[in-house]
């Protein structure tokens, strides 16, 4: 029997046995993109690390409903309820219709999340389509009193709620720093408190995306939607709620306080958070320019990078840093995971291959069990891969001779190894990653040659146009003709 799961949780800032409440089902929600831009590697690394964690629960037998929003309006540029609707912005600066950006970069999302090998949620709802359930909660919360309306706009009454419940119960810190903390209120601002939020923004006659509401035309704030949208799905009280740590202090604190304003309930008991990523010891940020996109990264077409990396490298290369620490990217340190990762699929191959004997040299049980209690140790995936390195060493020398291994323990370390790698890491073997897109390029790129040679060009030409619209650009050299994503 292993040992059960424990997992750290924000609230308490502890590490706490994992007790869903109504087993084997578990409701896990997780805050999207907002869907304005490329999702850059940060985001990656938060959605691969629930997605190890949702891979997990599953592999252990729960049956989890993983919600993960893409947010699609409402977000503005800064958390302060200030500057424009981020997704407006880009429509406008594109001159295309706000949904056009929505669709763009949704779409882009889940292609990458796909490269990465990370399974969908069980539903991905959307704020723009919860507009009538924000519009509810925002009014029980001005009907429970926790909210007050100036000028159509609804704020959210901080300094009251915290008279009865502690705003500052995620975030650890008490009202009195955050007020401190806190700019003055501007001539222009309308809110009673500083520490206010909108939960309903009056939209301005310019602004594209707005709704009928019983307050006048406008948009829900960003924090809303999450709140509503666990709630429908989820129920008023659900298992975990994970996200990015920069969401703690505004995001994550303000949703708890919507919906115990709303329905009186903490929504969810475990809070799990994400650290950042960085670059050669600094924040990855557009400012520095050291902030890089997944297929710059896949492609080594960026100046920091000295190659391209394959998905599954990068995805190994994450789950080697626990999800609470930070994890710094620099050539030298995704060199060495792209050397532990084909070390590691080099010895799932030979195992495959490996004849038993009548006695092991080494207990597989007790390499079993260390790496379910290192998953059961708050996810703890490097320690985990530390452990399966043994099974690749034992792998070794039990090919080299040097070493034994009966058949039961050779069915057990294969187990281990399938469930790990595959169901539980969610790698792939790089065939599988590249060889089925790739085969068909080249096979297109095969037609395009003989298209040329018939100098039928307007097939020659479609192929590298199409091909191009979905991501793959074609190179032609004297060599002959390559091709990379885009
Ligand atoms: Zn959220």
């Amino acid at each position: 029997m292993q040992q059960s799961l424990n997992i750290y949780n924000t609230l308490s800032r502890s590490k706490e046995e994992f007790k869903a409440i109504n087993p084997p089902f578990v409701g896990m929600y997780v805050c999207g993109p907002t869907v304005y831009s490329d999702v850059h590697l940060g985001n990656c690394r938060t959605f691969i690390s629930f997605d190890i964690i949702y891979r997990y629960l599953s592999h252990l037998g729960y049956k989890v409903r993983y919600v993960r929003n893409i947010t699609d309006a409402g977000h503005l540029e800064s958390d302060a309820d200030e500057g424009e609707d981020k997704i407006s912005k880009k429509a406008k600066l594109a001159q295309v219709e706000p949904m056009e950006i929505v669709q763009k970069y949704t779409v882009g999302f889940r292609q990458v999340m796909e490269v990465f090998n990370a399974l969908p949620p069980s539903i991905e709802p959307t704020a723009t389509g919860h507009i009538i359930e924000q519009i509810e909660m925002t009014r029980k919360m001005l009907e429970n009193g926790f909210a007050y309306e100036v000028n159509g706009s609804i704020y959210f009454d901080v300094e009251k709620y915290n008279k009865e419940k502690n705003y500052g119960a995620l975030s650890g810190r008490n009202i009195e720093d955050l007020l401190n903390n806190t700019r003055e209120l501007g001539g222009q601002d309308e809110k009673r408190g500083q520490l206010d939020f909108a939960l309903w923004i009056k939209a301005k006659p310019e602004h594209l995306m707005q709704w009928p509401s019983p307050w006048g035309m406008g948009f829900p704030g960003w924090h809303l939607e999450c709140s509503a949208m666990s709630n429908k799905y989820l129920g008023a009280q659900f298992d975990i709620h994970g996200g990015g740590m920069d969401l703690i202090p505004t995001h994550h604190t303000n949703e708890i306080a919507q919906n115990i304003a709303f329905c009186g309930k903490h929504p969810a008991n475990y809070w799990i958070h994400t650290n950042m990523l960085t670059v050669n010891g600094q924040k990855m940020s557009k400012s520095l320019g050291n902030s890089f996109l997944p297929h710059e990264l896949f492609t080594g077409d960026h100046p920091l990078l000295d190659k391209g990396y394959g998905p599954m490298v990068v995805r190994f290369f994450m789950l080697q840093a626990h999800y609470r620490s930070t994890l710094d990217f620099s050539n030298e340190a995704l060199d060495a995971s792209e050397k532990g990762f084909k070390r590691m699929m080099a010895a799932y191959d030979v195992l495959k291959q490996l004849t038993p004997s009548d006695s092991s040299t080494s207990d597989i049980n007790v390499l079993k069990e260390r790496c379910y209690n290192a998953m059961n140790d708050d996810f703890n995936t490097p320690v985990a891969i530390a452990e399966l390195f043994e099974g690749v060493r034992i792998i070794n020398s039990v090919k080299a001779g040097t070493e034994s291994i009966t058949e039961t323990d050779l069915i057990t370390l294969t187990d281990l190894f399938q469930h790990f790698l595959f169901d539980i890491f969610g790698l792939l073997t790089e065939e599988h990653a590249t060889n089925n897109v790739g085969k068909v390029i080249d096979l297109l790129i095969d037609i395009r040659n003989s298209a040329k040679a018939n100098k039928d060009y307007s097939t020659s030409d479609a192929i590298r146009n199409k091909l191009l619209e979905i991501g793959y650009q074609l190179k032609d050299s004297k060599e002959g003709t390559s091709w990379t994503t885009v």
